[in-house]
Formats: C-alpha cells, sequence, structure tokens
C-alpha cells in the first residue's frame, strides 16, 4: 500500500500542492511549536516525533479540512507527551484549537480492551463519541490512528495485534459511522494485513495471479462503458476500482466464496452529473449487459445508514465476464468517500447547499445511532459541530463498557448490571472515591457498586433515576409490598371471622372455589380484594352459605329431621343400616327423587337428583361406580 510520507521541512509547499484554502500563518506557527515541544522525541522507527503530527495533519488537509482542525492536528500530541499544558496552548492558539487538542488527548486516555461481544465494541464507539464535543476531534484521531496504522511495522508484535484488534472493532466502524469510506478502506487493510498474515499473504498472492488478464478485462468494459454515455449524451467519469483486501476477505468468510469467484467479478465505478443520468445509465446497462437477478440495488432511494447513496448492479457481458456496477453523482460520490468531513471543504466559501443537507442528515442518523431513540426536534439546532448526545458511557471496574442516559447515577448503573445489584446496592465508588449513590455519573467513569443483602431500595429513588426501566423496577417492588401487607390483612380477617361462623372451608382448593364466586382467579388476588374492602365478609358469607360450607342454622336442620323421621329412612337398594347422610345442598325430604353417592369415609350422602351441585355430578361421571340407587323407606309400605 502505497502513500505520501511528507516530511516537516516540506509540510507547507505539499500543502500548497493540495490547492485548499489554508491560513498558512496559523500552520506555520503551529508547526514551529509542536516542532519544538516534541524536539527530543523519536519515534520508533527511529525518526524524528515531528514526523507523526506532519503526516496526521497531510492526511486531514488532503480531505481538505479547515486550517484549525489541520493545526491541531499538528499539536494533537504535545499535551500527552510533553510538558506543554494546556494553558500554554490557550495562550498561543486560542481556544477552539485547545479545546480539540484536548478532546484528542481525552480519547487517548480510554484503552480499548477486547472483549467478545459486538456490544462492547460499539459502547466503546460510544463512549468515544460521548466524550467529543466536537466531530472534527473524531476526525483527528482517525487521521492519527491511520497515521499509526501505516507505520505499525516498527511496534512489536503484541502491539501490533492489540492497535489493530482496536482498529477493526473501533476505528474502520467509526470511519464507516461517520461515512468516511476512504478511510476505513485504508484502516480495515491495514488491520487485516497485522491480524490475520497468512491470509493477508495468500490473497496478495491469489490477486497477483492473472493480475493482467483482470487488468484488460476492466480496461475495455471501461471504454465500452465511456462509448455507451457518449452515444447516449451522457458525460461522466468511469473507473475501474480495485477491491480492497479485507473487503474481499470478509465475502469470503461470511458468504464462502472463493478469493478467486470474488476477484473475477471486476468493478466499474460510473460517476455522472445528475440523479436522472445515473437512472439513465443504469437503464441502458440493463439493456447491453444482462443483469444478474436480485443483484440490483437502490441505495439513492433508499440511503444506507452512514448516507452512502449509489446504484449497484451485477451484470455479464457476451463473454460472461461479470461486472459489478456503481452508478452515482459527484455529489453522492464525495459524501460516500469523506462522508462529514465533506461539509468542511466548503467552509468559508461558499454554501453548497446539497452538500449541507447530506451532512445535515447524516448528523441526524448519527444522533440516532448515539441515542437509539428519537429525541427533540431542536437536537439538530442545538447540535451544528458540537456533539451532545443524550447517553454516556461509563466503565466497569473489569473494563466492561455500560451505556446510560445522561444524568444517570450509580443506582442506575447498578440496575443496569443486574436488577439484584440494584436492589442491594448500599455505596458506590466512582474512580476510586466513596460517593454517595445519588451522585451524578460521567462518561468514562469507572463505576464498583457495593452491595449487602440487608440493603433495600428506597421509595423516593423513583424521582431521580434517569432509567425508566429501573423506576419501573422500583415501582413494581413496592406495589408488590403493597400488595402483600392488603394479602395479609385480607386474610387474617377471612379466618378471624370465618371461625365465629364455624366455617368448614380452610383448604386453598376451598377458598378458590368461594373466591371463582367473585371472579376472582386466585387465592392470593381473593386475600388481596378482601383487605382493600373491594369485596366484604359480608358479600362472601352469602357464597359460603350457598356453597354448603357453614353449617346450616340449627332450627331448619330439626325441621328436616322432623320430615324424615317420618320415615324409616332410606331403602338402599337391598342393603340396610348403612351410615348415610343428607346433604346440605338440596336437604332431601321424603318426597324428592333422590339418589346416593358414595362418599370415602362417610359412608353414603343422599342428594335430590335434581341438586344444583354439579361437584359430586362431575364426580359421578368420571366414577360412575360410586352412584347407587336409593329410594325412601315409606313407614306405611311396611
Ligand atoms: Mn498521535
Amino acid at each position: 500500500m502505497k502513500y505520501k510520507n511528507i516530511g516537516k521541512d516540506n509540510f507547507l509547499d505539499e500543502i500548497g500542492k493540495l490547492k485548499i484554502y489554508a491560513n498558512n500563518e496559523l500552520l506555520q506557527e503551529a508547526l514551529h511549536f509542536a516542532s519544538s515541544a516534541h524536539e527530543t522525541q523519536k519515534r520508533k522507527s527511529g525518526e524524528a516525533y515531528i514526523i507523526h503530527p506532519v503526516n496526521v495533519a497531510y492526511i486531514l488537509a488532503e480531505m481538505k479540512l479547515d486550517s484549525i482542525t489541520i493545526a491541531s492536528a499538528l499539536l494533537h500530541d504535545v499535551l500527552e507527551d510533553t510538558n506543554i499544558t494546556s494553558q500554554d496552548l490557550k495562550n498561543k492558539f486560542g481556544a477552539e484549537i485547545t479545546e480539540l487538542v484536548n478532546g484528542v488527548t481525552k480519547i487517548e486516555s480510554f484503552r480499548y480492551r477486547a472483549k467478545e461481544t459486538d456490544k462492547q465494541a460499539e459502547n466503546f464507539r460510544k463512549l468515544l463519541i460521548s466524550i467529543t464535543k466536537d466531530i472534527r476531534v473524531i476526525l483527528i484521531k482517525l487521521a492519527d490512528r491511520l497515521h499509526n496504522m501505516r507505520t505499525l511495522e516498527y511496534m512489536t508484535d503484541k502491539q501490533k495485534q492489540r492497535i489493530a484488534r482496536e482498529t477493526i472493532d473501533i476505528y474502520a466502524p467509526l470511519a464507516n459511522r461517520f461515512g468516511i469510506a476512504k478511510i476505513k478502506w485504508e484502516l480495515e487493510d491495514l488491520s487485516f494485513k497485522y491480524l490475520f498474515p497468512d491470509e493477508y499473504k495468500k490473497l496478495v498472492k491469489q490477486v497477483s495471479i492473472k493480475k493482467d488478464e483482470r487488468d484488460l478485462m476492466i480496461q475495455n468494459a471501461v471504454s465500452q462503458i465511456k462509448l455507451i454515455l457518449k452515444n447516449n449524451d451522457i458525460s461522466g467519469t468511469v473507473t475501474g476500482r480495485s477491491k480492497h483486501f479485507y473487503s474481499i476477505f470478509h465475502k469470503n468468510k461470511r458468504k464462502n466464496i472463493s478469493y478467486e469467484d470474488i476477484l473475477d467479478l471486476a468493478a466499474v465505478r460510473i460517476i455522472v452529473d445528475s440523479v436522472s443520468d445515473c437512472y439513465k445509465v443504469l437503464g441502458v446497462i440493463q439493456t447491453e449487459f444482462i443483469p444478474l437477478e436480485k443483484s440490483r440495488k437502490d441505495y439513492i432511494t433508499r440511503p444506507k445508514p452512514n448516507n452512502y447513496r449509489s446504484l449497484h448492479l451485477v451484470a455479464e457481458n457476451a463473454e460472461g465476464q461479470r461486472f459489478e456496477f456503481q452508478i452515482r453523482t459527484k455529489e453522492m460520490h464525495l459524501i460516500a468517500e469523506e462522508g462529514i468531513a465533506a461539509h468542511w471543504r466548503y467552509k468559508g466559501q461558499e454554501t453548497k447547499a446539497q452538500i449541507h443537507e447530506e451532512f445535515e442528515k447524516q448528523l441526524f442518523r448519527i444522533r440516532n445511532f448515539l441515542n437509539d431513540q428519537k429525541d427533540s426536534e431542536t437536537f439538530i439546532d442545538s447540535l451544528k459541530m458540537n456533539l451532545h448526545p443524550d447517553i454516556i458511557v461509563v466503565l466497569s471496574p473489569q473494563n466492561d463498557y455500560i451505556k446510560l442516559r445522561k444524568h444517570s447515577s450509580p443506582i442506575d448503573y447498578a440496575f443496569k448490571v443486574h436488577t439484584d445489584v440494584g436492589f442491594h446496592c448500599k455505596g458506590a465508588f466512582v474512580n476510586g472515591k466513596l460517593v454517595p449513590l445519588r451522585s451524578r455519573l460521567y462518561s468514562g467513569d469507572v463505576v464498583q457498586i457495593l452491595t449487602s443483602p440487608q440493603a433495600k431500595p428506597s421509595k423516593d429513588w423513583v424521582n431521580f433515576l434517569s432509567s425508566p426501566k429501573a423506576r419501573q423496577k422500583i415501582r413494581s417492588y413496592f406495589k408488590k409490598l403493597e400488595l402483600q401487607e392488603f394479602i395479609d390483612t385480607g386474610k387474617e380477617l377471612f379466618f378471624k371471622r370465618a371461625r365465629k361462623i364455624h366455617l368448614k372451608a380452610k383448604t386453598d382448593e376451598d377458598i378458590a372455589e368461594i373466591a371463582r364466586n367473585f371472579k376472582i382467579s386466585d387465592v392470593r388476588s381473593f386475600f388481596a380484594a378482601l383487605g382493600k374492602n373491594e369485596i366484604t365478609f359480608d358479600d362472601i358469607k352469602e357464597v359460603l352459605k350457598e356453597k354448603e360450607f357453614i353449617e346450616a342454622p340449627k332450627i331448619i336442620q330439626d325441621e328436616l329431621e322432623l320430615k324424615r323421621k317420618k320415615t324409616d329412612g332410606i331403602i338402599i337398594e337391598d342393603i340396610r343400616d348403612i351410615l348415610l347422610r343428607y346433604a346440605k345442598c338440596c336437604n332431601p325430604v321424603p318426597g324428592d327423587e333422590i339418589i346416593g353417592y358414595i362418599t370415602r369415609g362417610k359412608g353414603i350422602t343422599i342428594h335430590k337428583t335434581n341438586c344444583t351441585n354439579t361437584g359430586f355430578f362431575n364426580q359421578i361421571k368420571k366414577e360412575p361406580e360410586r352412584k347407587i340407587n336409593v329410594r325412601w323407606n315409606y313407614k306405611d309400605e311396611k
């Protein structure tokens, strides 16, 4: 991979060649200041240290960023590596540059530790963005990482692995998120080279085989498309595009397509003036080539989350050679290659409305990425260049990255870790210091929670917790506590009153049956309803009577007995003198049609045949042998 290595002495000349709007006086001063600050330092390669900030600044100049950003890049390591203070910088270069350099220095202080989960990498990316007040800090950091990756060969193997892993997990996705394809691809290819050296060598070798053949094929396709554009009166540029190593590797791993097959698919990019030309070109290609089914992707109508827009199509020519076409306008191409950085290209110049609009859209998407949900409409207005997300990311003592809402407290953190930790937290260490549970957390804080089995939540936590989930947990915790109190009250009342009326229903099953009469499905809710006075014991008494759970009043019982005495009892088929009793649900008396029901241990119960007690009828259906035919034994029958 080739790149331009700029020296301290030709820096300003090279910047001049880029023909960008640059404040040369400022850049000269920053270069001079940084050179003397780093004077005694050397890079691992043995070169003077200043070579690093100079090249980082040049990368940003190539992206046509403003002079403030380029100057900040020249100065980006002075706070970290020399005895220059923030105040020194402010006196010399003012607040804006100092803020940017401080921002980059702050990012340096967090070291990513590779974990298994993608979620952790994403939270780390969010941490970096959430401590960043100006997007340009991220751009400087990306350029810094790019130069470090370009010069990684001087590091130890262990450092190479760690830095390459961090780059592929954190910085390449960040570049992608900000839509800067140029940097993303280079970061990925460099990381790939160090993370998978064997695969990398294999792929490089594969690429070199048949390279001339492939190049010729692409050249022919490019000429053919150029002719098509000319014949259709469309102006545009056509280029053969080489694929990036990492994307080939990734495709091979993900889709299990061989390197050879991926390489045989030649890529052609067509850049035209207008959106209607994009579709015109697509139309012509679809007639002159043979499109592959389902290969057409319209990212103009439906842009990718990072605002990438283009038309894609895979098609074959008459010889069966396959091409991957990308069709887009100049603006789309600029956004695709430079993303958010494109915004600063026009800073200090005439506003290019379209770029600006794209930029606003992109900020909108970044905001959504940070917050996961939509908030106030005014966010974009207040944001502009200032990333001000509503989230913070803090660290656990194990270096896990935990995402929280802004204004979160250690209790929010505790609930995020685990509900039990939340319910039993009694104190917190933040950055090694014991703090009140209600203090405010900031991005980058290291938080440790102290728990105790005896610790209990307090009801007013609801008022200052930031997490709606945690608030909900507190609410339902106290609701449950309250419910238990009602249940206890209801239960006590039920049994106290029940004793007085000689209640027979004692088991949960009995009570559940009573509850069902109030359309309540379980015993706990039944007691709770009683405790809350939603039903009264008098209501229950009515039901108890109907259900045969309490003794019928004595007088009625005596009357019944009197009537029954008029007979000699019951004839049960041919057996006499068997233990029997009269059912209290239907109270049969002579003259009623009756049946007998064998009750275990209690002999036979006599019911009316039209008894409404469904319970024993159901039982009879299941065990017909418990039914027994009976009739009254009238005295005059003797
Ligand atoms: Mn650096």
